[in-house]
């Protein structure tokens, strides 16, 4: 049985988690899903997050508490841009806290974007992660632990 098992490198791990920021407002929770499940020590989580749970075992609860850096990081203002109106379709609506996905001409990567601000000469655009800067609250509690099949350790998920 599992009553020995506690989270280490690994391990799939099940969790049930209640996500709030500074102000106590709930952002995301597993209540009424599944619990998620990851694989330990395989970044799959936020590492501030993932850090603080190894040794803990099925039915643990632990309140952990992320700075920005070990989680969505700080707000960078150069990821706040000013973009040509062009690049947009002309018949498109822009308005401030529209979320957008941009194409990176060079790299090719699909990029994340809110509107800040639409100008007369471009469209300011924040690039940074909805939660960037936020420090997360997290309430955990171990659901489930088993180790992973070798598939799962392949790919560096669970499945
Ligand atoms: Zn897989």
């Amino acid at each position: 049985m599992s009553e020995n098992l506690t989270v280490a490198d690994d391990m799939v791990v099940g969790i049930d988690y209640t996500l709030r920021l500074d102000d106590g407002q709930v952002i995301d929770s597993s209540e009424g899903r599944e619990p998620l499940e990851y694989l330990q020590g395989h970044g799959q989580i936020i590492s501030g997050l993932e850090r603080e749970l190894y040794g803990m075992k099925v039915g643990d609860s632990r309140q952990v508490v992320v700075n920005p850096a070990d989680g969505y990081g700080e707000v960078d203002p150069m990821q706040v841009q000013l973009v040509p109106l062009e690049i947009f379709p002309e018949d498109m609506t822009l308005t401030p806290g529209m979320g957008l996905q941009l194409r990176d001409g060079r790299t090719g990567e699909l990029l994340q974007a809110f509107v800040v601000e639409v100008r007369d000469d471009g469209v300011v655009l924040d690039f940074n992660h909805p939660l960037a800067g936020q420090t997360l609250h997290f309430d955990v509690k171990i659901a489930s632990l088993r180790k992973a099949t070798d598939e799962e350790l392949a790919h560096g998920h669970a499945h």
